[in-house]
């Protein structure tokens, strides 16, 4: 097989790495991209988009199930549904095949070649790929890593049989009786609420004192109360031991050290994710880490020169949006022009019940940083439009500088907040002061309106509460 030279060779197509080499494409880069499985990574093909689409069959599957027998207040009365998760699983799988579809045109629409295979490091410049038809060496000036992450395996619970992880879970064409989730963060919540809506009798098992230990407990409070709602029993400070001898039964330890046997049909284990540090040649180019991270630059440089790591494998927050933004930033800087790590916030978004948004510093966070701060917190129980849509459970909170009130945080709970983290983001990253917030308008009835009556409140004067 003949070998590749090229300018820029980017290892791995998930958000990261192909966002990198459409954008070098663009930018007239002979770029290069090596994928071992499909494009798109985890997070079009195990992670954000499957997950999102399991989540609203269930969220449709439960409007419908409280709306049968009459309970729904609306007014609307239906027969019981029935479901098939055979079929839901499919019509996810068509949307990850047209999305896999989308990112192959994406990437040939730039110029940039694709090579499916295994790559792993010779040397700094150079890479071998095994691919089906044998090993294609491709040479670079410039490499960029992009492996991502991988589900973290208890060694006491190892995935096989009813040990299950999030990949398996999105592929399940029956639906368990009884789900035990262990790990009580974003996929464990995110996925356990779902197959709770759609009628598994799901348990959480969580180690730390309370559910999504990143987020402060007024955030998560809806959450539980919701959990309760759908019937979701949770265990705090409960640790996962193993599993019982005959396979049926998970074992855990509560903070009272008492053992306990919870049965279970499958066991989903979302106890984090790993980034994916073996199977590319680390050992033969040595690079530096940070923890278990690779350690990057401002830059996305590793302590190699000409090899840049992107995404996942760099560390926290292991976000999609956060990996193509690196992506992209890497592109431009290989195309020759100026650019550095200047973004104020990382939004994040918890696709629970009700949905979680995060961007900038928590009251907790801004004050830990010595902050004198003005807080803005309006609930959507006085929200018009959240109350048409029997969303009034939440709030939007704004944490702002006393000072000058340059705003540097924004929090929301609330049914379909995750679209309000556009604006959360765009106002800090243009560096919005409360009064900028305030005074632009916002459409009404929209729950938007919540963001900015939590500015008018932080100002002292809301004018719906
Ligand atoms: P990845 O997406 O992991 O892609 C890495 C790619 O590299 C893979 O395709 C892999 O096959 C390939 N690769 C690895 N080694 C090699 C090699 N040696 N040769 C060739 N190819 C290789 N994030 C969000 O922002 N929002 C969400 O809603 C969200 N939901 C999620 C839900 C779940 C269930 C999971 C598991 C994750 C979710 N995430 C979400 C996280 C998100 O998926 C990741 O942050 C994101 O995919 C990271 O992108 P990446 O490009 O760094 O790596
Ligand atoms: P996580 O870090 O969000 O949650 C893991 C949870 O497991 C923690 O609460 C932890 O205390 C608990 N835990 C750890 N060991 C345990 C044990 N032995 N027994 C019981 N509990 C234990 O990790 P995750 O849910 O696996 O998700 C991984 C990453 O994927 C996230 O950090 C995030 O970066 C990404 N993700 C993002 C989204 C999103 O943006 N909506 C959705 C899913 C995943």
């Amino acid at each position: 097989m003949k070998d590749i030279s090229c300018k820029l060779l980017v290892i791995g197509a998930g958000p990261g790495g192909y966002v990198c080499a459409i954008r070098a494409g663009q930018l007239g880069v002979d770029t290069v991209i090596v994928e071992a499985e499909k494009p798109g990574g985890t997070c079009l093909n195990v992670g954000c988009i499957p997950s999102k689409a399991l989540i609203h069959a269930a969220e449709e599957f439960e409007k419908v199930s409280h709306m049968a027998g009459a309970k729904s207040p609306l007014g609307i009365s239906v027969e019981a549904p029935k479901l098939d998760l055979a079929k839901t699983i499919a019509w996810k799988n068509g949307i990850v095949g047209r999305l896999n579809s989308g990112v192959t045109g994406l990437l040939k629409k730039a110029k940039v070649k694709i090579v499916h295979g295994r790559a792993k490091f010779r040397d700094g410049k150079t890479v071998e790929v095994e691919t089906e038809t044998g090993t294609q060496i491709i040479r670079a000036e410039t490499v960029v890593i992009a492996t991502g992450s991988a589900p973290v395996e208890l060694p006491f619970l190892p995935f096989g049989g009813p040990v299950i992880s999030s990949t398996d879970a999105l592929a399940l064409t029956k639906l368990p009786e009884r789900l035990v989730v262990v790990g009580g963060g974003y996929i464990g919540l995110e996925l356990g609420i779902a197959f709770a809506k759609l009628g598994s009798k799901v348990t959480v098992v969580e180690a730390e004192a309370r559910i999504l230990p990143q987020y402060d407990s007024e955030l998560t409070r809806p959450v539980s109360k919701r959990l309760g709602e759908l019937g979701v029993t949770v265990l705090t400070g409960a640790k996962a031991k193993g599993l019982s001898s005959k396979g049926d039964a998970l074992v855990i330890e509560t903070s009272g050290s008492e053992e306990q046997k919870l049965s279970a049909d499958k066991i989903l284990v979302t106890v984090g994710r790993k980034p994916v540090m073996e199977g590319w040649g680390l050992e033969e180019i040595d690079l530096d880490r940070a923890g278990k991270f690779l350690r990057i630059d401002d830059q996305c440089r590793t302590s190699m020169r000409g090899v840049y790591a992107i995404g996942d494998v760099t560390g926290e927050p292991m976000l999609a949006h956060r990996a193509m933004a690196q992506g992209e930033m890497v592109a431009e800087i290989v195309a020759g022009n100026k650019r550095s790590w200047d973004k104020r916030c990382i939004p994040a978004v918890c696709f629970t019940d009700p949905e979680i948004v995060t961007a900038g510093l928590s009251p907790e966070e801004a004050r830990a940083q010595g902050r004198e701060i003005k807080i803005g917190q309006f609930p959507f129980a006085a929200n018009g439009r959240a109350m048409t849509m029997l969303g009034e459970e939440g709030f939007v909170r704004v944490v702002a500088r006393a000072d000058n009130h340059l705003v540097l945080g924004i929090q929301a709970v609330g049914h379909g907040v995750s679209e309000l983290s556009t604006a959360f983001g765009l106002a800090i990253e243009m560096g919005a002061r409360l009064e900028d917030i305030a005074g632009t308008i916002h459409a009404h009835p929209t729950q938007g309106e919540g963001f900015q009556e939590a500015a008018l409140k932080a100002l002292g004067h809301a004018l719906h509460i």
